[in-house]
């Protein structure tokens, strides 16, 4: 059985990622699944310890830092966020492709280490679609969003190890693109790898 790959699905916050991963996952239950990432952060209502995330105090992250358990770690918010080697490898075990669901710092560690990462940047239809999501929640305010419209342009200035680029501007849309790159990636082979295969010899 051909081995599956690691991919990584980025975008700025409110883009829909998490609903295009979990459409893809609902629709193609084989092809891929998401792992869980450990985080000092506390639950949110109705996220649960093992689901959603690990969550684990300042103290067992560190622990699990320094026994090299990590793929990838960032801290770029008040708090921390990894993914564990262990989570990624159940996946790869199951014979499904992983989907890492990170940020963008995360996302380019990832290909240092596994450079046959495939990184994927899902994109609002445009500017003015993610600004008005984010003020339809009716959460912020306006220079909590000019703050945020600034994020995603330095956001895009980091996502120079992306290959990919999906436009969420209609959910079936982008699950089917994103399967198509998964579908074709996998694909992808060496005609040495071929050969060994059928021949037995290079
Ligand atoms: P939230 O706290 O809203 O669940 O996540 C905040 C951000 O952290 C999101 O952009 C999410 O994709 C990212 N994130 C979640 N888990 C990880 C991880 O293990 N590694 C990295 N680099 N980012 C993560």
């Amino acid at each position: 059985m051909k081995k599956g790959k690691v991919f990584v699905v980025s975008g700025p916050s409110g883009v829909g990622k998490g609903t295009i991963c979990a459409e893809l996952m609902a629709r193609y239950p084989s092809l891929a699944a998401t792992t869980v990432s450990v985080t000092t952060r506390a639950p949110r209502p109705g996220e649960r310890d093992g689901v959603h995330y690990y969550f684990r105090t300042e103290e067992e992250f560190d622990r699990l830092l320094k026994e090299g358990m990590f793929l990838e770690t960032v801290d770029k918010f008040t708090h921390r966020y990894g993914t564990l080697f262990s989570e990624v490898e159940k996946v790869l075990d199951s014979g499904k492709n992983v989907i890492l669901e990170i940020e963008m710092l995360g996302g380019a560690n990832v290909k240092k280490r596994i450079p046959e990462a495939v990184l994927v940047f899902i994109l609002p239809p445009s500017l003015e679609t993610l600004t008005a999501r984010i003020k339809g929640r009716g959460s912020e305010t306006a220079e909590e969003i000019a703050f945020r419209q600034a994020q995603v342009e330095k956001e895009f200035d980091q996502a120079a190890p992306y290959e990919y680029f999906v436009v969420n501007d209609d959910l079936a849309d982008a699950v089917e693109h994103l399967k198509a790159i998964i579908v074709a990636e996998g694909l992808k082979d060496t005609l040495q790898d071929v050969k060994q295969n059928y021949f037995g010899r290079d």
